[in-house]
């Protein structure tokens, strides 16, 4: 037996899963948190990092910036220092030996120094009074000192100075001394930029200290906040934790297999009821398209499904249960029942769904309903019986009930037969067709009696056995044929009554017609049924003959007498129409039994009532009335006929012979009768009075004389007279 299993896996679109999902949700819920914490811890570290970068940056600036502050102050003072020590006290001469480099006993080290001090100083200067043109003559001047020739030098040495390269003490003094004022100026200016910029350094200093202060603060708060919230974050991961843990042992030992795929339709969750429903291990699942677990069929509808949940958003299944087929590793199918849902994570969207494998439920289904269709069956075949049944027992005439049950029996539709056949009563070892349907004259031409063996119907007849001709055209057995014979198959059935064949019902069937066995013995009981009804009504029949007829003579006896004469009497009063009544009498009879013994007085009473039977309509009713009386019914008869009947009676009786065994002489006997005739004069209105009528003209044709007739009333005249 396999277990029945749910599998959650996801591979149809539809609406929204509830409970069975929450707990897997639990993971990627942790993995949500944790990301989330991630990004805002990435966050914090990067606003922190800054806030160090922007601290440390702003006092570099104002480390930098004081000192260049510093750099320039030194700067313009060297500068003014230079000037004044060095420029001022300088004579031309010494002016060319500074630009030559020959100045004696400065070392050359001083020389190259204060040219270099020179020259930067007149390059700072005319930096600073750009619109200053002595200052550029005097640079001009000294680059010609610089680049003089040595004859030039010697010249100068010798104190024959060329003429351009004169400088004018006059000229150049006073020039000096605006430099020198001009340096101070600008070591002043200097200084006070440095002072300036070294406030404005103490500003910003005092700006970023208050600056990282509230910085520091703020991420010290938001360290704070961050700390707790990381702590409620462990404590939610912990249970989150504690919850996919419960969920995975919770789904790993559900009975039912579940199975989770992202939006591509590949695996991401496979628990261990799945491996043992479709045979695939975890690793072999996990990342594979879930088309792998579907037969064929179903892939192609799995595939529009999803497209279309991406286009229109159509869901079809989710949150329904419906059956599906799922295939194993081996191959095979089995039934499943699925429910999907969806949901949403980060990552995206999820499907889970349960699979329940039902092979065991179908197998049930599958036995109830070939049990109900067993029942079904059995049930139709019960109406069958039931219908014929009803009809057979509906009465107990022969024919009436032949006819009845032929027609519910070629009507009935679970037997599905042609609109056809008949009822065959078995009479001294053959069949004589006793109720039909649906025949040609040629054929009831050639069916009215049928010798035991013969044909089909002879067969059943013989062997008692249930035949089955599939199509009698080529059916050997099938040995009476007729023109205009169409093709067609037969179930012929014997009907039986306590084991003895009493008749044949042989039926007609489309050629080819399969009868199983369920149908044979529904035919056999049906058979059985009908045998023992026409056995019944037979025998119904046989009783009714002897309840109403006299065993000795076979006419009709006092209780028939009773009914008929009750009817005719009522016709006659109804129609106005006269009705005679005979009552007849033998003469002496206590004297014949007494001669010739009690057997022959039976013979004879037999052969009077012969007698007056062959001279009888009929119309008329002839009843043994009692032991030697006979009372004869004569409708629409008047009293002369009736009379002229009794008379011929009388005589013909008198006038016969009877010869009875161990008799030499034929005996003779005499008959007396009373006439009682009813008719619209007669105040009569009772059948009886009738019977009293007749049987007191009896007594007057006794008292009369025997051998004789009377009538009622005409002997009351002659008794009289
Ligand atoms: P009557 O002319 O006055 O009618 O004289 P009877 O002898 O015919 O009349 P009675 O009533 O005296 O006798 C009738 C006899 O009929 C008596 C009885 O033995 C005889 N009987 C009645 N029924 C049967 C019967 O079924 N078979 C035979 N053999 N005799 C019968
Ligand atoms: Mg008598
Ligand atoms: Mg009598």
């Amino acid at each position: 037996m396999q277990s029945e299993n749910f599998v959650y896996y996801v591979f149809f679109i539809g609406g929204n899963f509830h409970l069975p999902l929450r707990m897997t949700t639990s993971s990627e819920r942790k993995r949500e948190i944790v990301m989330k914490q991630k990004n805002k811890n990435q966050i914090f570290a990067v606003f922190f990092m800054a806030a160090i970068m922007l601290a440390i940056a702003a006092m570099l600036v104002v480390i930098f910036s004081l000192q260049r502050s510093a750099q320039e102050a030194d700067r313009g003072e060297h500068l003014s220092n230079l000037i004044t020590e060095n420029c001022q006290s300088l004579n031309a001469l010494e002016w060319q030996a500074i630009a030559r480099g020959q100045i004696e006993p400065v070392t050359m080290e001083i020389i190259e120094e204060q040219r270099t001090v020179i020259d930067e100083s007149l390059a700072s200067l005319i930096q600073l009074y750009p619109d200053e043109t002595k200052l550029s003559t005097m640079q001009l001047d000294f680059e010609k000192y610089k680049e003089a020739t040595d004859e030039e030098f010697e010249l100068i040495d010798a104190g024959r100075m060329p003429e351009a390269m004169v400088i004018d003490e006059e000229t150049v003094d006073p020039l000096f001394d605006q430099l020198t004022d001009m340096a101070t100026e600008t070591s002043n200016a200097l200084h006070e930029k440095a002072d300036s910029s070294s406030r404005t350094s103490y500003y910003l200093i005092s700006l970023t200290g208050v600056l990282t202060v509230i910085v520091t603060g703020l991420l010290l708060l938001l360290y704070t906040h961050t700390q707790r919230r990381n702590r409620q974050i462990r404590m939610e991961k912990a249970v989150l934790t504690l919850s996919e843990e419960r969920f995975r042992s919770v789904a790993q030992s559900a009975n039912e297999a579940i199975i989770t795929i992202n939006e591509q339709g590949r695996v991401t969750y496979w628990n261990s009821s799945a491996t043992n429903m479709f045979g695939y291990e975890e690793d072999e699942a996990l990342g594979q398209a879930v088309l792998f677990i579907m037969p064929e069929r179903y892939r192609e509808g799995y595939l529009a499904a999803m497209k279309r949940l991406a286009t229109t958003g159509e869901k079809k299944i989710i949150g329904k249960t419906v059956e599906f087929a799922g295939l194993r590793k081996d191959g095979s199918e089995f039934p499943i029942e699925l429910s999907v849902s969806r949901w949403q994570a980060q990552q995206g969207t999820f499907f889970t769904a349960i699979i329940h494998d039902i092979s065991d439920r179908k197998q049930v289904e599958k036995q109830i309903a070939s049990q109900s269709k067993a029942l079904e069956q059995g049930t139709l075949q019960l109406s069958a019986l039931f219908e014929v049944g009803l009809t057979i027992s509906g009465t107990i005439e022969l024919q009436r009930l032949l006819d009845h049950a032929l027609s519910s029996i070629v009507r009935s539709e679970v037997l599905k037969l042609q609109h056809k056949g008949g009822i065959l009563l078995e009479n001294e070892n053959r069949l004589t067709l006793a109720s039909h349907i649906g025949h040609s004259e040629a054929f009831l031409a050639l069916h009215q009696n049928i010798g035991m063996g013969e044909c089909l119907c002879g067969l059943a007849l013989e062997t008692g056995e249930i035949l089955v001709s599939d199509d009698s055209d080529c059916d050997d057995r099938h040995t009476i044929r007729y023109p205009g014979m169409k093709p067609h198959g037969h179930v012929i059935v014997p009907l039986k009554a306590m084991d003895k064949v009493v008749g044949v019902l042989y039926l007609y069937t489309i050629p080819g017609t399969r009868v199983d066995d369920e149908k044979k013995k529904l035919f056999a009981t049906i058979g059985g049924q009908l045998g023992v009804a026409i056995e019944n009504a037979r025998l119904f029949e046989k009783t009714k003959e002897l309840s109403l007829h006299d065993p000795l003579t076979g006419l009709a006896n006092r209780n028939f007498m009773n009914i008929e004469l009750r009817k005719t009497f009522a016709m006659a009063r109804r129609a106005k129409r006269p009705l005679s009544l005979i009552m007849l009498d033998l003469d002496h009879f206590k004297q014949f039994n007494d001669t010739y013994g009690h057997p022959a007085g039976d013979k004879l009473l037999v052969d009077i009532a012969a007698i007056i039977v062959s001279i009888m309509r009929e119309t008329d009713l002839v009843v043994r009335y009692g032991g030697e009386e006979f009372l004869i019914i004569l409708p629409e008869t008047d009293s002369s006929s009736a009379v002229r009947i009794a008379e011929r009676i009388r005589t013909t009786i008198m006038q016969t012979g009877f010869l009875y065994a161990g008799n030499v002489q034929p005996s003779h006997i005499t008959v007396s009768q009373g006439v009682a005739t009813y008719d619209q004069t007669m105040k009569v209105d009772e059948e009886d009075r009738i019977i009293v009528m007749a049987d007191e003209a009896l007594y007057h044709a006794k008292t009369s004389g025997r051998n004789r007739v009377e009538v009622y009333g005409r002997n009351k005249k002659r008794a009289a007279r």
